[in-house]
């Protein structure tokens, strides 16, 4: 007999006729010889409800009594679908998280699990029952029962937390929605059903897929190896299975884990090449990295970053080995960039540099959290360590480092983050199973800043990104490219990096203000942009990806602003009034439509 955890999110348990059909659909889980576990979440809108009328009576509502609030929504569905389950003669039991004993940080309104008790689930189990457990919620600890929350969209959260305590075979999660989507169906309409994902990726398409499965839930299936599937309340198909690779054991005490990052990882064999001052025009990737693909040259890290008049700069990495190859093309393409404007004073200049080692920090912890770029930073300029290229995706922040600093940054991170294991190098090689892209991705709520003529010394970007953090501002891309330009005898970088609109005006003020303690001249803002993203653990180590993606850009004649990745994800800024389109046609050319019309609540 197995074990399933089963989770019905607020669409799905809306009304009484609807948990009646999710009674008869757990009833059929246990006929086919399975205990079950359900985990539901309040209905429909009521936890929206519930704040809205704790705002009529406080404008900063105390975070305690909210998640007494809150907390009540997911009682009252426990009870209803266990009452249905009895209607229809199948033995069942409702459970608070306390009375279940989930315990939490005493982090009121956004606590992380710790530890689950299951004397008590099993016990039940034992004897028959389905138990049917409240989602969101938990308590302090077992001794005080304070009742604490996970955050908005918590449930999901809840229900891989009790598969993995329980060791379930798998945790399935029903939704309004058939599964995970190649991208979002409202904008492109032939927008298709992946049957499976690895949670790598899931985490990097968080953007994306966040409304459909919280991070947190992708986070703990990963690191406990939990098979995770999610499909639709309405029907019998497939839906999309998340996908974990078999991990190291792990205690199930401090379940969640509460580190931002779980990994440092370094790759020694790196080496950077930089194109410098190359028009500013739609094309110019696509042809510069067409012909690197056509040489079958893989690239790893690309960072584009803003650009100084009319021109650009873009820097790449690939392995040692194949640099020779990657500069004669770039030596190559050079010249018929540079034709364009014969008369320029300045030209396009192809820079290389051999030893050149890449930095990273890994962990979907760092999503949503503030201030871990900058203690990344920090910690790399107290040890004296230089940032040649920084490079961030939603779980990554990489840097392009001296080889001959790599040891020591290396051991200060470790330390930093506490890290105990050792240092993963070339954490990805070889591991390129599954398409090349899965999924795709648009963000139009973000803000570019540039900030221009930063010295070039140990330091700066921390003493910038720490005081962002300290406004509780989160960055999303931060990008740090190759040209370095002697501003008074003195070598300055710029630096690039997108946070959301509605910390636009904070982020301007804390640059502002930073000015002139650094001694930076300019601050450029764009809120008029949009972010593509493709994701896919296939490109690792696959020639040709970004290539494709900048082509089907420049086919469209979109114009790429900034570009930056992770081994497993490239975003490219364009205009925001592109956005859509850019979306449309990236998802073309990765071959990712589908025949069938998937159709999504509103
Ligand atoms: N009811 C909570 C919310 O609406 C938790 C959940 O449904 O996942 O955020
Ligand atoms: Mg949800």
């Amino acid at each position: 007999m197995a074990l399933i955890v089963q989770k019905f999110g607020g669409t799905s348990v809306g009304t009484v006729e609807r948990i009646k059909a999710v009674a008869e659909r757990v009833k059929k889980t246990v006929a086919e010889n399975n205990s079950v576990v359900v985990v539901v979440s309040a209905m429909g809108k009521t936890t929206d409800g519930l704040v809205k009328l704790a705002q009529e009576i406080s404008a900063t509502p105390c975070r305690r009594e909210m998640d007494m609030l809150l907390a009540t929504g997911e009682q009252v569905t426990i009870a209803l679908l266990s009452l249905a389950l009895q209607e229809i003669d199948q033995p069942a039991i409702s459970l608070t998280g306390a009375q279940v004993g989930i315990v939490t940080e005493a982090e009121h309104s956004r606590a992380r699990i710790l530890e689950i008790k299951t004397d008590r689930l099993n016990s039940h189990l034992n004897e028959g029952k389905v138990v049917v457990v409240a989602g969101f919620q938990g308590i302090s600890s077992l001794d005080n029962l304070e009742i604490t929350t996970l955050g908005r969209g918590g449930s999901d959260t809840s229900a891989v937390a009790l598969a993995v305590a329980l060791g379930a075979s798998k945790c399935e999660i029903y939704t309004d929605v058939p599964g995970i989507l190649t991208t979002d169906p409202r904008l492109v309409e032939d927008a298709q059903l992946m049957s499976e994902i690895t949670s790598d990726e899931m985490l990097e398409l968080a953007s994306l897929g966040a409304k459909v499965l919280h991070p947190r839930a992708v986070e703990i299936a990963r690191n406990y190896g939990m098979p995770l599937v999610v499909l639709s309340s309405w029907s019998d198909a497939q839906g999309t299975t998340v996908v974990s690779p078999t991990p190291k054991p792990r205690s199930l005490v401090g379940l969640e884990i509460t580190k931002a990052v779980d990994a440092v990882e370094f790759d020694l064999d790196q080496a950077k090449i930089a194109l410098l001052r190359v028009p500013d025009k739609p094309g110019v990737a696509a042809s510069l990295f067409g012909e690197i693909a056509r040489q079958n040259v893989d690239v790893d890290l690309i960072i584009q970053s803003i650009h100084e008049g009319n021109s650009n700069d873009i820097a790449f990495t690939v392995v040692k080995g194949m640099l020779n190859q990657a500069e004669s093309v770039a030596e190559a393409i050079a010249p018929v960039l540079r034709s364009e404007k014969a008369s320029a004073p300045e030209e396009a200049e192809v820079v290389i540099e051999k030893k050149v080692a890449k930095v990273a920090i890994a962990g979907a912890g760092m999503i949503g959290r503030p201030g871990i770029a900058a203690k990344m930073f920090q910690t790399l300029a107290n040890v004296g360590v230089n940032l040649e290229m920084i490079s961030t995706s939603e779980v990554k922040v990489s840097c392009v480092i001296a080889e001959t600093d790599c040891q020591k940054a290396i051991a200060a991170l470790c330390e930093a983050f506490e890290i105990d294991c050792s240092p993963v190098q070339n954490a990805h090689t070889g591991v390129n199973e599954g398409p090349p892209v899965r999924g795709v991705a648009l963000d139009k709520n973000q803000a570019r800043f540039a900030i221009k003529n930063i010295p070039d010394q140990p330091g700066m970007a921390a003493k910038i990104f720490t005081q962002l953090a300290a406004q509780n501002i989160s960055i999303d891309m931060i990008i740090q490219s190759q040209r370095c330009r002697l501003v008074k005898g003195v070598a300055t970088r710029d630096i690039a990096f997108t946070v959301a609109q509605g910390d636009a005006g904070a982020a301007r003020q804390v640059l502002e203000d930073l000015a002139s303690v650094i001694g930076f001249e300019e601050i450029l803002e764009n809120r008029a942009i949009s972010k593509v993203s493709i994701v896919g653990s296939g490109m690792i180590g696959q020639p040709g990806v970004a290539a494709r993606l900048f082509a089907a850009l420049s086919e469209e004649k979109i114009n790429i602003q900034m570009i930056a990745t992770s081994e497993i994800k490239i975003s490219c800024v364009v205009a925001e009034d592109e956005g859509i389109r850019a979306l449309q046609a990236v998802h073309k050319a990765f071959n990712l439509a589908g025949s069938e019309k998937i159709v999504v609540p509103a």
